[in-house]
């Protein structure tokens, strides 16, 4: 198993966990671009939003409501940004989906 998110979730790469569930593990970004940067990744080895299917709708509901749940655990009363970047285009380097979870300053729109 080569995928550098299976290997935080199951713990033989340290992260700094910031939640988990049966579903999900949340972790700080290695590299933050905010003061509030932090990935949410279901336990489930799936590639990239764009082969997520049908069968996996709860679990993206689910994760998008662990990023909101965290979100009002943190002091964001702004706001916050949560992106999904898919494939080349879309600016994804680890191919394991992923929900990036952004805060803490203004966000410029649109970005690179
Ligand atoms: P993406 O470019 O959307 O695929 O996002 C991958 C994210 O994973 C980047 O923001 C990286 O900084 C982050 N990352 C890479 N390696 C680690 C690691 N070992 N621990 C925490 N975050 C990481
Ligand atoms: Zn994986």
């Amino acid at each position: 198993m080569s995928c550098l998110f299976c290997k935080i979730i199951e713990g033989s790469i340290p992260s700094a966990a910031i939640y988990q569930d049966e579903l999900c593990y949340a972790f700080a970004d290695i590299n933050p671009q905010a003061p509030v940067h932090l990935l949410v990744v279901p336990r489930e080895h799936i590639v990239s939003l764009a082969e997520a299917g049908k069968d996996h709708l709860p679990l993206l509901g689910h994760l998008l409501g662990a990023a909101a749940e965290i979100a009002r655990s943190k002091d964001l009363p702004k706001g916050y940004r949560v992106v999904v970047n898919t494939g080349e285009d879309g600016g994804q380097t680890v191919g394991h989906l992923h929900l990036h979870l952004l805060g803490g300053r203004p966000l410029a729109w649109p970005p690179g």
